[in-house]
């Protein structure tokens, strides 16, 4: 069985094919700049050159036109034909309360999803656009929708509830969703497994750290809190976002400043972390080199970052009433030895002892970076989202063997709504 996995932005769309014989990424690639007619169009097919092309692609049903075409490409192609792809599993942004885990599209989970358009202005429509783009080019081929924010509908209401007026929550489903669900989820399993220790009995801290930034308290395989809240905003300081501040902050600003509401939430979300305080870059690398160049805004900017982290990781500890291990994953996660070792040195009191040699190697595996006498395990496990995306496919798709189940698209299971 096939399955072609998309993440669709409002102007772009990456792509992954698994065989899920073996879980292999036949091809990965992405379109950006839809909309303009120089678009480009990267393509790596697996054992075979990469591509990149500059095509007009004005909307996403073309987008998706492009791809297939490139899949089943002569010379660089992977399939015979479009028919071999058996299933298309989407990423989706904002599932509400709606969706307390993945599911099979259908008329009414469309609907469901454009209802959550408020709440994810940025996002959710563009995934709709991906969704409908498949349909318009492979009618028959079911599809399903993983959402960032079904692992969290397990946290309790003192967690996921805001101290403000509960009528909010009852007229608008004001709340704390949280994100990167599919990402904690995968690497606290993968932590679990790699302890040899089932995940019930685990308390675990995932730190998914990348350009947009989360942690969350995995007690017995569930999230229980989490940083990010009825937005990304909240949490930590990320590469643009600014994270925790005093909501009066809001206001005072726009009197200050004569902003509107629209300009001070660009300012929150793209004009601010590392960003703002660095005056430099949002990118962790261009961070941690300007730091060693002697750069003083670097410094303020990464210390405040991983201060910020600490706190998070502490807080939640103090929410799981102790802690197991911390998982570190996502591109600064993962990467940045500098920011573990910074942030795991000064969460002594927890009983962390970090292996410093370990921590220092650079690797793509999953890997333990405390030491043996460590209280708390420290692992960096690298995400991957897409593999979870194809799996919840394969497995709502129910095949077996190769196209089992579907091309029947009456025994899809119904959506849990
Ligand atoms: P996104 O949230 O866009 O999915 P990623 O998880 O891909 O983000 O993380 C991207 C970030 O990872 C980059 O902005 C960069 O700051 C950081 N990063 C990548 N490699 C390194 C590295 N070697 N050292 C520090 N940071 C890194």
């Amino acid at each position: 069985m096939r399955v072609l996995v998309i993440n669709a932005g409002s102007s772009s769309l990456k792509y992954q094919l698994y065989d899920m014989r073996d879980e292999s990424v036949l091809a990965a690639g992405k379109v950006e700049r839809i909309g303009m007619d120089t678009a480009i169009l990267t393509h790596e097919p697996a054992g075979k050159a990469e591509v990149r092309e500059v095509r007009e692609i004005l909307e996403h049903t073309a987008a998706i036109r492009q791809v297939l075409s490139v899949l089943v490409h002569k010379e660089h192609g992977v399939l015979g034909s479009v028919s071999e792809i058996d299933a298309v599993g989407h990423r989706v942004v904002h599932g509400g309360e709606a969706f307390k885990q993945s599911v099979v599209v259908t008329p009414e989970v469309k609907q469901e999803i454009k209802r959550l358009f408020d709440l994810a202005p940025l996002h959710n429509p563009a995934h709709m656009l991906g969704i409908q783009a498949v349909e318009a080019n492979m009618p028959n081929v079911p599809q399903t929708v993983v959402f960032d924010t079904a692992f969290h509908q397990t946290m309790p209401p003192n967690s996921y509830l805001y101290p403000i007026p509960l009528a909010l929550y009852r007229r608008h489903k004001i709340r704390k969703y949280g994100f990167h669900g599919t990402s904690h989820m995968f690497v606290s399993r993968r932590a679990a497994e790699f302890l040899g220790r089932p995940v019930e009995q685990l308390k675990i801290v995932t730190c998914h750290i990348g350009n947009g930034a989360s942690v969350t308290a995995v007690r017995g395989g569930v999230s229980v809190d989490t940083s990010m809240g009825m937005t990304p905003l909240e949490g930590l300081m990320m590469g643009t976002r600014s994270g925790d501040l005093d909501p009066a902050v809001v206001p005072y600003t726009m009197g200050k400043e004569d902003l509107t509401i629209n300009e001070v939430s660009s300012m929150l979300n793209k004009h601010s972390g590392l960003l703002a305080v660095s005056g430099l870059s949002s990118d962790m690398r261009e961070i941690e080199q300007a730091m060693e160049e002697g750069n003083q805004n670097a410094k303020l900017a990464f210390e405040m970052y991983e201060y910020r982290l600490r706190k998070y990781i502490g807080a939640y500890a103090a929410a799981m009433n102790g802690i197991d291990c911390i998982v570190w994953t996502a591109g600064v996660g993962e990467n940045s030895s500098l920011l573990r070792e910074r942030t795991c040195s000064n969460l002594e009191y927890l009983g962390v002892k970090m292996d410093r040699e370990a921590n220092a190697v650079r690797s793509k595996q999953e890997r333990r970076i405390s030491t043996f006498e460590s209280k708390v395990e420290v692992l960096v496990i690298p995400t991957n989202e897409e593999l979870v995306i194809a799996k919840e496919t394969y497995r709502l798709i129910g095949g077996n063997e190769a196209g089992a189940g579907a091309k029947n698209p009456e025994k899809l299971p119904q959506h849990a709504t």
